[in-house]
């Protein structure tokens, strides 16, 4: 019996159904990966995205032995074209959720049936099937808190596979190139972006157990402040899957009873209750990266402003914490989650841009972007999603940074033209006085962007475009 392992987003060997089953049930495997270039449409990965893939997939064939068959296309062809070449007679993998790849992969199961191929599909990538939660009439959730603590919490999640203890699996050779995938731009400033993170298994192993030895401990506080190293960063990892969700959850318990902090592991495993919602929102809510969850938001009156939107995109807005959050998302792929929430509540509600606009952004240049998480959570910020924010609770930038940045230390890091200036004003240069800016080497409009709106005029114009859809 030969069987192919078909990697999606589960790009790692440990506490793998599919890699699992695979090897179990055949002599040999061809474990495959196909950058699906013909469904994906305006889902395809974005720019940080694909050069972590690159390093992620590099990650995954060296555990390989070199060995993963890589190719760029249309999946049902490519999976056709290798069962008849390799004589295949199973085909294994773990569910994907976004609804442009359930589609596909009905099809294919379809079709590799006709063929009297055997395929098997695994939940390998949630705590939960999406599937199997539900309210007691029937219908899906669209509360966070009763789905976590009623839909999620009464079970416990799956049970951890055990490690393998087998010989070497027997790989069928091939002789692919992850170069034809073209996932490196030309252009070079993708380098100094992934020295920030160690794509693959072995680091997102490294990536749980410094949170459990350093982050872990105080997380629910700490997770607020972004110039503290107080959370996980491993949601590029979760993404792609080269962490099992499962082992962190059964890391977490475990690690909360030794350091005896209950608390912090609870707040930190319903934010993995969070990811579980979103995905399960996508599921079965499938326009969620296109319409508003609540349609009376599709007459909201969104303003287009080229400049605004550039300027928000650079992190030169004049409000040194969305511009901190910007630029750590440009050089870094990553902006921390509180910065998030802050950075796209300007975006929508002080300069009233549409929130495709950001998720768009984000989607481009996020090393974690996800799909389900990512329209979620702009459609949490904007007011329109299931559980939203209320439209009405605007963020102000000023304050915030103020609260969770006190002694401007992320500000510092990311915008180093403020560094200078003093505690009082670092949160808001505009109202330093002239002497002050000039001690700390500041013009504000030359070397650092005046404020491109004002906050309390922004804000109540945002209250009104809000009550022309409140009905
Ligand atoms: C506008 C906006 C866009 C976002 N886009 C994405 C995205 O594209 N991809 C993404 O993974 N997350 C997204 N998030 C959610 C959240 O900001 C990130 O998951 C989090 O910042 C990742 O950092 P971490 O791994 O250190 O999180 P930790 O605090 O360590 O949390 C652990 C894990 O829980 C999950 N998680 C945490 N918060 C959330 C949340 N609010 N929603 C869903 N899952 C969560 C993530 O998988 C994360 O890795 C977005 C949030 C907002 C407000």
């Amino acid at each position: 019996m030969k069987a192919i392992c078909w990697f999606r987003y589960d790009l790692r060997l440990d506490d793998n159904p599919a890699f699992a089953a695979a090897i179990a049930s055949s002599d040999a495997v061809l474990p495959v990966f196909i950058l699906d270039s013909v469904n994906a449409d305006s889902h395809y990965h974005g720019a940080a995205s694909r050069v972590w893939l690159h390093h992620s997939l590099n990650a995954l064939n060296d555990s390989l032995d070199n060995q993963l068959f890589l190719a760029k296309g249309n999946p049902t062809k490519i999976l056709d074209t290798l069962v008849k070449k390799y004589e295949i007679t199973h085909v294994f993998w773990n569910r994907v959720y976004e609804p442009w790849q359930i589609k596909r992969d009905r099809s294919i199961k379809k079709k590799l049936k006709e063929k009297n191929i055997h395929t098997q599909s695994f939940q390998g990538n949630f705590l939960y099937d999406p599937l199997k939660i539900q309210k007691k009439d029937g219908t899906p959730y669209k509360v966070f808190t009763p789905f976590y603590r009623k839909g999620c919490l009464v079970n416990q999640p799956k049970p951890l596979l055990p490690v393998s203890t087998t010989e070497k699996p027997v790989f069928i050779k091939t002789n692919t190139s992850i170069a034809s995938l073209k996932l490196l731009p030309d252009r070079d400033w993708h380098q100094s972006m992934i020295n920030h993170w160690q794509p693959g298994e072995i680091g997102a192993a490294k990536q749980l157990r410094r949170f459990i030895n350093k982050g872990l401990n105080g997380y629910k506080k700490s997770r607020d402040f972004p110039s503290l190293n107080g959370v996980s960063k491993l949601s590029p990892h979760l993404h792609f899957g080269e962490i099992s969700v499962n082992r962190i959850w059964y890391a977490i318990q475990s690690a909360a009873i030794q350091q005896q902090c209950e608390d912090d592991a609870d707040h930190f495993l319903s934010e993995l209750g969070w990811r579980e919602f979103s995905n399960y929102l996508l599921f079965h809510f499938p326009d969620l990266p296109h319409k508003n969850f609540q349609p009376k938001f599709d007459h909201f009156p969104w303003h287009k402003n080229k400049h605004h939107l550039s300027a928000w995109q650079k992190g030169m807005t004049g409000y040194p914490l969305i511009d901190a959050g910007m630029r750590e998302l440009w050089q870094t792929g990553f902006m921390h989650n509180r910065v998030r929430m802050i950075c796209g509540s300007f975006l929508v509600k002080n300069l009233l841009i549409h929130w495709h606009e950001g998720e768009r952004w984000f989607w481009e240049t996020l090393v974690d972007a996800d799909l389900a998480n990512n329209s979620a959570g702009w459609q949490w910020v904007a007011g329109s999603g299931a559980d939203a924010a209320p439209y009405f609770r605007i963020f102000n930038p000023v304050t915030q940074s103020e609260k969770f940045d006190p002694d401007g230390d992320y500000i510092k890091r990311f915008v180093p033209e403020l560094s200078k200036l003093p505690n009082k004003y670092i949160h808001k240069p505009f109202d330093a006085p002239k002497d002050v800016l000039k001690n700390a080497g500041v013009t504000l409009g030359e070397n650092y962007p005046r404020p491109i709106v004002d906050l309390k005029t922004s804000r109540s114009r945002a209250l009104e475009a809000y009550q022309e859809i409140k009905y």
